[in-house]
């Protein structure tokens, strides 16, 4: 595995450090992206080597992933890390089945820990984009359809870009491309509606939220 180096997380249950897969920066070779953030790379696939499980407590996290509470603590102890399997492959390079596995798992743990919803949706669209490598489309599409309803969730219950842990604007954006890639023109021109309305919003989001909107109309004559 040439093109993938060990780098050293520290685990957020038992605060060990465990070693996972990474690839080199220097073989990052970004393709194209897709409207939804997608990126694709011509060599080997950063998204494969996000998910990390722990070797030493069986724990499948994101680096994302914050501080765990104590009552979180005590219910991975009793209820949860013993039923964790052992991913020999969470360790060694990753085929995109693999690496599904371990985002369903990686998700489990996140809504199991309470991470930010921001975290849990960040780990559904991940999901739907491995499945768009395997050209599951109904799939996808099922796990892109969760996602925008869980970002809708942040949006209503929005305070702040810390707290919330994602840019206001960012996240208008993230709900209008996830509406264009479903393919539902009421709710994508709506959202980008949005954008293109409002005052806060960055010239940067602004101007990319105009290019995906075209390209949408163009894709989809109405
Ligand atoms: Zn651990």
């Amino acid at each position: 595995m040439p093109d993938l180096y060990l780098k050293k997380c520290r685990c957020p249950y038992c605060l060990k450090e465990t070693d996972t897969k990474r690839v080199l920066s220097r073989h990052i070779r970004v393709e194209h992206t897709d409207m939804d953030g997608f990126v694709h790379y011509q060599g080997p696939n950063v998204y494969f080597y996000e998910p990390i499980q722990c070797s030493h407590c069986r724990f499948i996290f994101h680096e994302a992933f914050e501080k765990l509470r104590p009552d979180v603590r005590t219910l991975l102890e009793t209820d949860i890390l013993s039923m964790l399997p052992v991913l020999p492959f969470s360790a060694t390079e990753r085929s995109v089945k693999q690496v599904l596995y371990l985002y369903k798992l990686c998700l489990y743990m996140a809504q199991v820990t309470l991470q930010k919803d921001s975290i849990q949706a960040m780990l559904g669209i991940r999901i739907s984009w491995m499945y768009r490598l395997l050209e599951d489309l109904e799939q996808e599409l099922s796990w892109t359809m969760r996602s925008v309803q869980k970002y809708e969730t942040i949006y209503l219950e929005y305070s702040d870009a810390v707290r919330t842990g994602i840019p206001h604007d960012v996240l208008l954006l993230r709900i209008s491309d996830l509406y264009a890639t479903l393919g539902d023109t009421d709710n994508a021109k709506q959202w980008y509606g949005l954008i293109f309305q409002s005052k806060t919003v960055s010239d940067r989001i602004k101007k990319e939220a105009r290019e995906h909107w075209e390209l949408y109309r163009e894709q989809h004559p109405i």
